[in-house]
């Protein structure tokens, strides 16, 4: 196991501690606001570009909390899962980072996915997911070669399958000078796990993969030139979100929430949305597939919004960049987003 060369992130520490939980959402909303202006400081990234990867359904109870007023008649909506392709510049020089590299060939062996497949008829299944390209196709079009991938992150570890992109002792690593940064509590979780959280594991994910590849961060992280990885649990425990400085500001990713609107409840057109939020008075939509810490997850949607700030495309909504991001489909009525980011890309690659 490599330990981290990273610089820590201080401004975080202990705004979770206060007695009352809105207190704790406020301690972390103004470490929040700090953190921005901090990263806002920071060098930009040299490229940012994100890449469509597959498209699947998900139940809209899980998505959308308790928020969404069709959940009986319409029971799945889509979502679009992303991967992002970052360099930016260390002390070490240039390094290329890969996030949410989702291997889609494999990760259907997710015991909850696996059940939704097996249950669905063969017929309907091309109409319903929709397999965009890969993660090695995706490194190619972005203009680099495997070898290039320095790092390979995923704001947490649900469905995900590594062993391919970092080897075992049965395969070789098809990114061979990759090593993964991961939360030493989200590795822990998944090699240990209950059985609720089990459902969305991939069985044996990161099974074999050399303990030299794996890069074990306990909090707060700056990996330098302009990207952080920021401890916001909730989802999971060990889950991080993913702060990339470009020309568009800070751009923020992770599952908490499945699209913008999530953050921004009050703006939604998605069926019963903004309605649900003003009369239960929450200022976000948490994503509970799982809800290992729903509370957390709420003070960490906060923490998200308040560092992304507002979008340059919408000011109505934060500048998160949801890893799955809620996308319109006609025959899923009701779930049509008022915003999706789609694709956005900064800087050039370099080679
Ligand atoms: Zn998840």
């Amino acid at each position: 196991m490599s330990t981290a060369p990273f610089e820590s992130i201080a401004h975080f520490d202990g705004c979770r501690r206060a007695v009352g939980q809105m207190a704790r959402v406020e301690d972390t909303r103004s470490a929040a606001g700090d953190f921005r202006a901090w990263m806002l400081k920071q060098p930009k990234v040299r490229y940012f570009e994100s890449f469509d990867l597959v498209k699947v359904p998900y139940p809209t109870r899980y998505g959308l909390r308790n928020a969404f007023s069709r959940e009986k008649l319409v029971e799945f909506l889509h979502i679009t899962n992303r991967c992002f392709v970052v360099q930016f510049d260390t002390v070490e020089g240039l390094k290329t980072l890969l996030v949410s590299p989702s291997d889609h060939e494999r990760n259907g062996e997710t015991p909850f996915f696996r059940r939704l497949a097996d249950g669905a008829p063969k017929l309907v299944e091309p109409l319903i997911a929709k397999r965009y390209t890969t993660a090695p196709e995706i490194v190619k079009a972005a203009g680099l070669r495997p070898e290039d991938i320095d790092y390979i992150t995923y704001d947490h570890l649900h469905t995900q399958d590594v062993r391919r992109w970092l080897g075992t002792d049965d395969e070789p690593a098809v990114f061979p000078n990759a090593n993964l940064l991961v939360m030493g509590r989200e590795l822990d979780c998944a090699r240990d796990l209950n059985p609720y959280q089990a459902d969305w594991y991939c069985p044996d994910g990161t099974t074999g993969i050399p303990e030299s590849k794996i890069i074990r961060l306990e909090g707060d992280t700056y990996l330098g030139g302009g990207v952080a990885l920021v401890h916001t649990p909730g989802h999971t425990e060990g889950n991080h979100s993913i702060v990339v400085h470009t020309d568009e500001g800070l751009w923020v990713t992770s599952e908490n929430g499945i699209a913008a609107e999530a953050y921004a409840p009050q703006h939604s057109t998605v069926a019963g949305v903004a309605d649900y939020a003003k009369t239960i008075g929450t200022e976000v939509i948490i994503n509970a597939n799982t809800l290992e810490n729903s509370i957390d997850q709420y003070i960490s949607m906060v923490q998200e919004l308040t560092i992304a700030g507002p979008s340059q495309r919408d000011e109505r909504f934060p500048n998160v960049f949801p890893s799955s991001e809620l996308t319109r489909f006609w025959a899923f009525p009701g779930t049509r987003p008022a915003f999706s980011v789609g694709h956005a890309r900064h800087g050039a690659v370099t080679r």
